[in-house]
């Protein structure tokens, strides 16, 4: 009599490499209420927040995992008493540590808690290079003497230092000036990143969106900087979908290189894919970072398996990897097309239609804060 062999198990897909970064969004709070912040419209109260023992854990996984570099941000991750040893646990574990910070509170005893523990690289974002402005868009009065303060204790304290100016509508016409104050602090980076409209910026878009012209201007500006600044400063620049042909890689593509925790512990592949429906998040509470990484959500979008047409036969699908899944929700309601902002997906139309907004006068800011909408 034969033998009955079972037909052969489906081969296991191996897993995936680790993930490069590990973005710690600590907090959502923090003193400033830009209109554009990336932080979802339903900010984590301060009594979800994880405690310490949770991050350090998550910490220690992520040196376990082979992660090389963890970004502290919020919010504010000043506004976290226990940063500078989460930072020190991190250096410990030889992890690449950065902080995100909008710099308000980066006096001389966080400075120095900072580089005790080992702080690698401190990022400073500002709002614009005109004072009034940086504090009439943060809503913070008298934040721009602060952040010039900070950068002078960053400086001080030896590190390198990355400036990053957040291009909108009000301050397109002045980047030239942004870049030479980056200049006159030695910074080793500037980032001119327009805003990305997810979140608070989405819902502040017609106040904040740059017509196509102030794009172009800001563009031949930096690219006139670049090719004189070459070899001293890098400026990374980001521009905003809306008046583009293809769309960015978001994140290096759906769960592919990094991983995103919110403050109340929830594991994301961005920090905006909590607005996406129909997701059960893991949550690091629960859960080990491996087991996040190999979890259903994060296999979803990941690699091309995916894909509709036209991302499916298009020889950049491991470029830009589709583009961004939350735009693609927050377009057109569904997460797993093409993203609108290229210019082959059928739905482009959309993103011109509301990039004609840029057009209009700017409506008043609705401004970010805990809890409430307030305009
Ligand atoms: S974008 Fe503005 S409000 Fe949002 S976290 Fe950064 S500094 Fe704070
Ligand atoms: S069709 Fe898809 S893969 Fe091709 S460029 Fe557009 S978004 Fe990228």
């Amino acid at each position: 009599m034969s033998k009955i062999f079972p037909p052969p198990a489906p081969p296991v897909p191996p897993p995936h490499p680790p993930p490069m970064g590990l973005i710690a969004e600590l907090t959502h709070r923090c003193p400033l209420q830009c209109p554009y912040c990336s932080n979802p419209l339903a900010l984590d109260p301060v009594a979800s927040e994880l405690p310490s023992e949770v991050w350090l854990r998550v910490i220690d996984e992520a040196a376990a995992m082979g992660v090389l570099q963890i970004h502290f941000t919020g919010g504010e991750p000043l506004a976290r008493r226990d940063l500078a040893g989460l930072v020190y646990r991190a250096a410990k574990g030889g992890i690449y540590t950065n902080i995100i910070t909008s710099g308000v509170t980066l006096d001389d005893r966080a400075m120095a808690a900072l580089k005790d523990a080992g702080i690698d690289h401190i990022q400073l974002s500002f709002q614009d290079i005109d004072p009034t402005e940086n504090d009439r868009i943060g809503g913070y009065k008298g934040a721009f003497a602060k952040k010039r303060a900070a950068a002078d204790r960053i400086r001080g304290a030896g590190l390198p230092l990355t400036l990053n100016f957040v291009i909108q509508r009000h301050n397109a016409g002045r980047v030239a000036e942004m870049l030479a104050f980056a200049e006159l602090l030695q910074a080793e980076r500037v980032e001119i990143a327009h805003v990305q409209y997810y979140g608070w910026g989405l819902k502040n878009r017609a106040a904040l969106l740059p017509t196509r012209a102030q794009l172009e201007d800001s563009t031949n500006v930096v690219e006139a900087a670049r090719e004189r600044l070459r070899g001293k400063m890098v400026i990374d620049y980001v521009v905003p979908d809306y008046h583009a042909a293809r769309p960015k890689s978001c994140m290096g593509g759906w769960a592919q290189r990094f991983i995103n925790i919110s403050p109340a512990g929830k594991a994301l592949p961005c920090h905006a894919a909590e607005s996406l429906p129909g997701f059960d998040f893991p949550n690091v509470r629960d859960v080990s970072l491996a087991q996040v990484w190999e979890s259903e959500a994060f296999r979803r979008y990941r690699g091309t398996g995916w894909m509709p047409e036209p991302c499916r036969s298009c020889d950049r699908r491991e470029l830009d990897w589709g583009g961004c899944r939350c735009q693609a929700f927050a377009i057109l309601g569904d997460a797993g097309l093409t993203d609108p902002a290229c210019e082959l997906s059928p739905q482009h139309y959309l993103m011109a239609e509301a990039a004609a907004e840029s057009a209009a006068p700017a409506p008043a800011f609705v401004y970010r804060r805990l809890g409430v909408l307030v305009s």
